[in-house]
């Protein structure tokens, strides 16, 4: 009973806050600066109705306004991940994908808006779900999401990928074939591709997924070409999976807006996405996960760590490669894997540590899931910054974000979703 009646307490005081005018005054010990890359030292944010209103040192608090002391956390914009599959969850087995797939669409759901709210806990506010969502479950997440009674980040969604024959894989039994025809939209031929695209956009998507190549397939010129234009026309981005360096120049020539994974990269290839604008989602893991992820296919000791090593010695150079060639880089996490030690939020936000264990500086790396993002989604006037006029999603992690990096950033104190505090950790509001 006393439980039940403080779960209505909790449920009245959420419902309160949501309606009444909220007001808050937030003291933060350091304050990432998104677009000029850099850390500020105690700062107060002011919010009112979800939008931030002013921020600096010195601003008084007015009646009515409550107070948060958070002096002992580094806030930054709420994080982006641009690379997220929240309607699956996969084992490591080689049938992993097909028993994935062949949950009922309803528990994708019911699973989905689970992983939403873990993602949100963990400082992710905005996510974009590119694919493996059975037939547009993405779009109905976002739709339940969206309604406000659920907890997670705000959406962005692509529906079924656009992949070559035989979708995604490289060698699959004929008896499977129910995957590829829910899992993706398969193409044949360029009038194909512009139907693809339309029938997409009619769903309700926000962005083309395409998967460039697998194994021993890619799409034909033709066809991507076709892809992009027709969104371009209808005010899509279009982003392409592609692992090798012949699929992903060739997407790049095609005029897509970014490459997903990218893993091999040549210096030309990443010149020439400098040079048109196009991004890369680099979908790394840390050093922890890979040995997790490695043992997760049985291997064990040298020849996991080898194995490892070599990846991400590989994804490492690959990153700092194309940061030198200035091509602008967005976090994307790719963390859909059923494995023990590893929850979905926290596989998720890994990938920002993954980038700086490259070697690349905190200051830069927090750009990658924030302002680049941000301005990736055409959102930049409303998220991915923490100024004046934004949306107040906000992460607040306890400790110096800056100098412990590694520890501070799977610590998360607060969350703020349209200035209200969705994952308040401990309590520390006071009403001085
Ligand atoms: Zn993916």
């Amino acid at each position: 009973m006393r439980l039940l009646l403080s779960a209505l307490l909790f449920f009245y005081s959420t419902i309160t806050q949501a309606q009444s005018p909220n007001r808050l005054l937030i003291q933060v010990g350091k304050l990432y600066d998104s677009q000029q890359k850099i850390f500020l030292n105690n700062q107060k944010i002011f919010i009112e109705n979800g939008i931030i209103k002013e921020i600096g040192p010195n601003i008084k608090k007015a009646a009515g306004v409550k107070f948060i002391d958070l002096s002992q956390c580094t806030a930054t914009p709420g994080l982006i991940d641009m690379h997220t599959h929240l309607l699956i969850h996969q084992k490591q087995s080689d049938d992993g994908m097909i028993i994935a797939s062949k949950v009922p669409a309803s528990e994708r759901i019911k699973q989905g808006l689970a992983f939403a709210k873990e993602n949100l806990e963990v400082g992710l506010t905005t996510v974009r779900d590119i694919g493996n969502s059975g037939q547009y479950l993405d779009v109905a997440l976002k739709k339940e999401l969206a309604k406000g009674k659920a907890l997670g980040p705000t959406m962005y969604v692509s529906g079924p990928i656009l992949s070559p024959p035989g979708g995604q894989f490289g060698k699959m039994a004929p008896a499977d074939s129910f995957v590829i025809n829910q899992e993706y939209r398969v193409i044949k031929g360029a009038d194909d591709a512009r139907l693809a695209v339309l029938e997409h956009i009619k769903h309700g998507v926000d962005v083309i997924k395409v998967c460039m190549n697998t194994d021993n397939r890619m799409l034909t010129l033709d066809e991507i070409s076709a892809i992009v234009k027709t969104a371009h026309e209808n005010n899509i981005p279009v982003t392409a999976h592609a692992t090798t360096d012949k699929s992903a120049r060739a997407a790049v020539l095609a005029g897509v807006n970014g490459i997903e994974h990218g893993y091999d990269l040549s210096d030309n290839t990443l010149i020439l996405m400098a040079q048109r604008g196009t991004y890369l989602v680099p979908t790394d893991v840390t050093k922890e996960q890979a040995k997790i992820l490695v043992e997760g296919i049985g291997m064990r000791g040298k020849e996991a760590e080898d194995y490892a090593k070599g990846f991400l010695d590989g994804v490492h150079d690959r990153l700092r490669r194309a940061v030198g060639k200035g091509v602008t880089i967005l976090s994307g996490s790719d963390f859909y894997n059923d494995i023990k030690g590893l929850p979905r939020g926290k596989g998720a936000v890994g990938v920002i540590l993954s980038y700086h264990e490259a070697g690349i500086p905190v200051n830069e790396v927090l750009q990658y899931a924030t302002y680049n993002a941000a301005k990736a989604l055409g959102a930049s006037d409303s998220i991915g910054t923490i100024k004046k006029g934004m949306k107040a999603d906000i992460v607040f992690f306890n400790g110096d974000l800056e100098k412990d990096f590694g520890t501070a950033l799977f610590d998360v104190q607060m969350v703020l979703k349209d200035g209200i505090p969705v994952y308040p950790k401990r309590k520390t509001e006071t009403n001085k």
